[in-house]
């Protein structure tokens, strides 16, 4: 008689995709799309939810993914930024005035972002990958793998609280910010204090908005991050602020209520309602200098794939999961393994793509935020974030 656990059969994939926000989502999407398969899972039982982000995303950060900009998932359309010193002096980058012929609600121009909904976002992303092929698994939690001698993994699940084993030859660590399968593999993972940004939101009503994103610099309201009011549609706005909380003297509800009712916009925000509270972290690090290792890539946030000036990650999620998709894909198919040595070409295909310019930023971000002097430090973001969100920035928007 065998040993009967010889005779279990595993269900056996190319690729496990390990959470399914936007970096997960997309990269499941891409590698089914092109031939690999592919089992995207995530713990939560609703994608997206609790909601942790404000949702501002750029349209060219959609159109680059190959995401169809859906009133399934817009709050609300942008077309612009209002840029505020700490004392409520003000640069409005209104592309409405500044490119009308491409910004705008007329006829053949578009919006220049979205304000999107991340839990029927989360849910249309995973729903793309679905259609290109992966079998996507809710409920279901990665605890751990292992490396096996034919050089492919079991990886551990917890499926609606049941252990199910399943094997692949890579798996995608795309757990967010706190990320665990880049530290089971042993990769520098470790984000310091100093470079987490503690975010806080309130969704509300009754505050106007006017289709721009508000940016409100400034030590006094917000150190080591900074303030902001979005349009969410049907008359809502949210009103935030990321702190560094290694710079503050209080905690990231204390700024948010002194930003509220002591600011320059006291008299605009004296009626507003509270409808709900989000708030989460967000890496203000630079990316990790490895984010590869035998079986093994990290994307998006586990892979601090974060704009450190912004605190923007959506869009570096949804590019480097398609970066990634397609890189997987095809080494798969080629019937190269997956060691260290073969999976480098997955970070520096995105060093190419778009990380190059995030450790530029992560740069600027530093020499900003370890000024000393607050004068001057206040006085370089506020023209940093004016020149980041310009029409001739050499950055992309959002
Ligand atoms: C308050 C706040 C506001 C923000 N606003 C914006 C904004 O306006 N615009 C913007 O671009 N960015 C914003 N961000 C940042 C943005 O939300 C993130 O950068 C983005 O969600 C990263 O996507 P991701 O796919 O890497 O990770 P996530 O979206 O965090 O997805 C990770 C997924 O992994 C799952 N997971 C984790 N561990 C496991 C496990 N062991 N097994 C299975 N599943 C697991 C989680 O359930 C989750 O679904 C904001 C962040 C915060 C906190």
């Amino acid at each position: 008689m065998p040993d009967s656990s010889s005779t279990i059969t595993m269900p056996e994939y190319d690729l496990v995709v390990i959470g399914s926000g936007p970096a997960g989502a997309t990269t499941a999407r891409f590698a089914a799309a092109n031939g690999a398969r592919v089992l995207l899972v995530d713990k939560k039982q609703e994608l997206g939810a609790p909601i942790q982000c404000s949702g501002a995303v750029s349209h060219n950060a959609l159109e680059q993914a190959g995401v169809y900009p859906s009133p399934e998932f817009i709050h609300d359309a942008i077309y612009g930024f209002a840029i505020y010193n700490g004392k409520g002096e003000k640069k409005i980058i209104d592309y409405r005035k500044l490119k009308p012929d491409e910004y705008g609600t007329k006829e053949g121009t578009i919006p220049l972002g979205y304000v999107v909904d991340r839990r029927r976002f989360d849910r249309y992303l995973a729903t793309q990958a679905e259609r290109a092929g992966a079998e996507i698994w809710l409920k279901t939690a990665a605890t751990g793998f292992r490396v096996m001698e034919n050089g492919s993994c079991e990886v551990d699940l917890l499926k609606f609280n049941e252990p199910v084993t399943i094997r692949a030859k890579v798996i995608v660590g795309a757990d967010g910010v706190q990320s665990q399968v880049g530290k089971w593999a042993g990769l520098k993972t470790h984000i310091k204090l100093s470079e987490l940004a503690s975010c806080l939101q309130f969704v509300v009503d009754g505050v106007e908005t006017a289709g721009l994103l508000e940016i409100v610099t400034g030590n006094e309201w917000a150190p080591g991050g900074y303030a902001w009011v979005f349009p969410k549609g049907h008359g809502y706005a949210e009103i935030g602020l990321g702190v560094t909380r290694t710079m503050c003297t209080e905690n990231a509800q204390e700024y948010l209520d002194r930003f509220i009712k002591q600011s320059f916009f006291k008299e605009r925000f004296k009626n507003c309602r509270i409808l709900e509270i989000q708030g989460g972290g967000v890496p203000l690090a630079a990316p990790l200098k490895i984010q590869y290792a035998d079986n093994i890539v990290l994307v998006g946030d586990a892979a601090r794939h974060v704009n450190s000036i912004t605190g923007g990650g959506i869009h570096t999620a949804l590019s480097s999961g398609k970066i990634a998709g397609e890189f997987l894909a095809q080494l798969i198919l080629s019937g190269k393994p997956a060691t260290k040595t073969n999976l480098k070409g997955y970070q520096d295909n995105w060093l190419k793509a778009m990380g190059n310019n995030m450790w530029k930023l992560y740069r600027v971000k530093r020499a900003i935020f370890d000024t000393v002097d607050v004068v001057k430090r206040d006085e370089q973001l506020y023209a940093t974030m004016s020149g980041y969100f310009s029409t001739d920035s050499e950055y992309k928007k959002i």
